[in-house]
């Protein structure tokens, strides 16, 4: 059984006396224990909705998300229950998601409640944060007292006091410099494979995912449109927009930035195109395109696109 299962996940947004706006439109999705899963995709894709939407956080149009086989609900106004909190989140702005008034050590064993009585809280925090990189003896300090890096890594250990199943990581480093960022990246890989703790790492940057996933799935326009392990969809992408995000992956001499692979942007998602999404921006679409939606269809023995011309990727690589 997957950690996370996410079964036709739909979300709308709903406008006064206008049609909703179907920011996510019936995503499968899904996390093992102490897997590394890449969601990728441009900005205004959808992938932080559904981030949302998958932890509770915003209302769901459809489907059904599922951690250990237990369904997680959306958040109400009572406390989540304990399996719930199982299902972590951490978020971008490492400066908005801590406190700024209460201790970091008081916000971590926020995480313990619910756990075995008696047990020793400040022990329990100082080694959490030693987990994370951090001196198990700077429990009492406040948030401002820390870099961005060292906030990131006391909201991991924030999660990590839940003993979780899953941590949902939104583009978790994508506010950090360059070299904190491999440094958080490679802690919460780390972190995943020795816990045995599945993490959904949602990305624009394809070049971290490439670096820590096992898997990858790409999102377009509210859809999912290609998925299988990381190295397989790198050596071969069977999805035209994953071709294009691939080739945008900055080289070394600077070349290969979006706007030169992939002409103009994601369209409104109030107004999705007919037929597949993507044809408005497609090199190689056919009149087809224009009328009919791809579904996911199996392109390899563990792969997945939405795309009527998809290849049939070799064996070897898929
Ligand atoms: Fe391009 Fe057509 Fe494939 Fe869509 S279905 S990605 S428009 S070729």
């Amino acid at each position: 059984m997957n950690a996370l299962e996410v079964q036709g996940l739909t979300v709308e947004y709903h406008r006064a006396r206008r049609p909703p706006v179907r920011a996510v439109v019936d995503v499968d999705l899904s996390v093992a224990a102490g897997e590394v899963v890449g969601l990728v995709g441009e900005s205004g894709c959808g992938k932080s909705t559904l981030a949302r939407a998958v932890i509770g956080l915003l209302p769901r149009a459809g489907g059904t998300v599922l951690l250990d086989g237990g369904e997680v609900h959306e958040l109400g106004r009572s406390a989540r229950p304990v399996a719930e909190r199982r299902f972590q989140m951490v978020f971008q702005d490492p400066y908005a998601s801590l406190n700024p008034r209460r201790r970091i050590g008081h916000q971590i064993a926020d995480g313990l409640r619910g756990g075995p009585a008696g047990r020793d809280v400040d022990g329990c925090v100082a080694e959490l944060l030693e987990q994370v990189g951090l001196s198990g003896t700077v429990a009492h300090r406040y948030p401002y007292e820390f870099s961005g890096g060292q906030r990131q890594r006391i909201a991991i250990a924030r999660a990590l006091a839940t003993d979780p199943r899953v941590i949902l990581a939104d583009e978790a480093v994508s506010a950090l410099d360059a070299s904190t960022q491999a440094q958080v990246a490679n802690l919460l890989v780390g972190l995943a494979r020795e816990l045995g703790v599945g993490l959904l790492f949602i990305s624009h940057d394809l070049g971290v995912v490439r670096h820590i996933s096992d898997r990858v799935a790409v999102m377009y326009l509210g859809k999912v449109v290609e998925q299988g392990p990381t190295e397989a969809v790198w050596a071969a992408p069977a999805h035209p927009y994953t071709r294009a995000l691939i080739a945008a992956v900055p080289a070394h001499d600077g070349a290969g930035v979006l706007p030169l692979a992939l002409a103009g942007e994601v369209p409104d998602p109030s107004k999705p195109p007919s037929g597949c999404r993507f044809h408005p921006r497609c090199p190689i679409a056919v009149d087809r395109c224009r009328t009919d939606e791809p579904v996911l269809v199996t392109v390899g023995p563990t792969r997945t696109a939405a795309c009527w011309l998809a290849a049939d990727v070799p064996q070897e690589s898929a």
